[in-house]
C-alpha cells in the first residue's frame, strides 16, 4: 500500500521532486498540479529542476523518451512555464471544487496555449517524392506537452459534466486532487488504499465502542 503522505522529515527545498511524484489524479493535467505537494502545509515544490520536469513528462507518457528537452536558460523557461500552467489549473480545480467561476488569469494561461495543443496535419512531398499526409513534428518536445496538458485541463474544466468530477481528495492530511472517473461520481478519495484506507479504518474505530455495549459490528 502506497504511503501518500510526505516524509516528515525532508530538506527543503528538495534537490530532485523525484520519489516524491505519483500519478493518482485521474488525467494528465491533475497529475501535474500534484506535483506541489502538502498544498495545506509545507508546499513541497517537487518539479525542482529541468531535468525533473522533463523526467516527470516522460514518467507521465508526454515525452518521447527519444526526445532532447531544451537546456540551459530554455530549460529553465520551461520550468516556469510549467509550474505557471500547473497553478492555473489548480486555480481551476479549486473553482471547480468551490463551484465558483475561475479568475481570468488561471483561465488565459491555459487558453495561452492550447493554439500549440494540436500537431498540425501537412502534405509534403514524401522520399519518393509522392504527397504525403503527416504531421507537424513540434520544434520543443517540452513546450509540446505542456500544450497538451493545457488541453487536456481545458477538457476538465471547459464543461459542466467535467468540472463536476475535479476533486480534492476529502483525507485530513492529503491535498491531492483528483479527476473522478467511477461510474457513480462519488469518490472521495485520492486512492482507496490510501486516504480511503485511512478513512476506512477510523470509522472502524469508531464502530469499536458501540460494539462493546453489545451492538454487533457491520
Ligand atoms: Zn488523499
Amino acid at each position: 500500500m502506497p504511503d501518500l503522505d510526505l516524509p516528515e522529515a525532508l530538506e527543503l527545498p528538495l534537490a530532485t521532486g523525484e520519489p516524491y511524484w505519483y500519478f493518482l489524479g485521474g488525467r494528465p493535467s491533475i497529475d501535474l498540479v500534484n506535483t506541489f505537494r502538502e498544498r495545506w502545509r509545507r508546499r513541497v515544490e517537487t518539479l525542482v529542476t529541468p531535468g525533473d520536469l522533463a523526467a516527470w513528462l516522460r514518467r507521465a507518457g508526454l515525452l518521447d523518451p527519444a526526445a532532447t528537452p531544451p537546456r540551459g536558460p530554455r530549460g529553465h523557461a520551461a520550468l516556469a512555464d510549467a509550474r505557471a500552467l500547473r497553478e492555473a489549473v489548480d486555480a481551476g480545480v479549486v473553482a471547480a471544487v468551490e463551484g465558483v467561476a475561475p479568475p481570468a488569469a488561471a483561465l488565459a494561461t491555459i487558453d495561452g496555449w492550447l493554439a500549440a495543443a494540436d500537431a498540425r496535419p501537412t502534405l509534403r512531398p514524401g522520399p519518393d517524392g509522392q504527397p504525403l499526409l503527416a504531421r507537424t513534428v513540434p520544434d520543443d518536445p517540452v513546450r509540446a506537452a505542456l500544450a497538451a496538458l493545457a488541453l487536456d485541463a481545458a477538457e476538465a474544466l471547459g464543461s459542466p459534466a467535467a468540472r463536476a468530477r475535479v476533486r480534492i481528495c476529502a483525507g485530513a492530511t492529503c491535498s491531492a486532487r483528483f479527476y473522478d472517473r467511477s461510474p457513480a461520481g462519488r469518490r472521495r478519495w485520492c486512492s482507496m488504499a490510501s486516504c480511503g484506507n485511512v478513512a476506512k479504518a477510523r470509522r472502524h474505530r469508531a464502530r469499536q465502542a458501540p460494539s462493546d455495549r453489545g451492538e454487533t459490528e457491520r
